[in-house]
């Protein structure tokens, strides 16, 4: 097996494909990862959630890494982690067109809004958002068998 390094433009292609990802924040030095589904575009991650846990711990901390990856199997794969920042689109001037823009794309696909929309069954309603991440920095790796 060959383990190689991918460009940026290739690491934004398998995120663009991917589609759900592993989101790290932390808070009072408790890292805290999650499975998340996402759209790419423009060089931020866009998503869709109630608030909870990761959403108060993005607020407190924007730092935040996603992790996504295509597993054909243990020796053909590629993965990309994104080191960036969470940034809220609430419903008001100053963000509409950018909550617009993550309605737009989330809505493109079918049931967008199930996983981030639900909770267990015995808590109360919360509130829904859209956010986004800034890829600041993304890095990508991918293996290869040896023909
Ligand atoms: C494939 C997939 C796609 C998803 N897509 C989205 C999405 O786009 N948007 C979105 O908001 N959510 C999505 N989810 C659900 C997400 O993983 C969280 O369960 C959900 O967002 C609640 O997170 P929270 O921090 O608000 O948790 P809270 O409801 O605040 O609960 C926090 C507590 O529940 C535990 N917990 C929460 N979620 C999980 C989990 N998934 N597994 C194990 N323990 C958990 C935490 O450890 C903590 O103890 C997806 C899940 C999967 C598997």
């Amino acid at each position: 097996m060959v383990i190689t390094e991918m460009d940026r433009a290739d690491c934004l292609a398998l995120l663009q494909k991917c589609r759900i990802g592993r989101l790290a924040c932390s808070a009072s030095d408790q890292p805290y990862v999650i499975p998340i589904s996402f759209v790419v575009d423009g060089g931020y991650i866009y998503s869709f959630s109630l608030t909870g846990q990761k959403i108060e711990w993005m607020r407190q901390n924007s730092k935040v890494c996603l992790q996504a990856d295509e597993l054909e199997n243990k020796r053909n794969w590629r993965s990309v982690i994104v080191y960036g920042r969470y940034e809220e689109l609430p419903d008001r001037i100053g963000t509409k067109v950018q909550r617009d823009r993550a309605w737009a794309l989330l809505s493109q696909h079918a049931q967008w809004w199930e996983p981030g929309g639900l909770k267990p069954v015995a808590e109360a309603p919360a509130p829904h958002l859209f956010y986004r991440i800034s890829i600041d920095e993304v890095t990508g790796r991918k293996a290869r068998p040896i023909a």
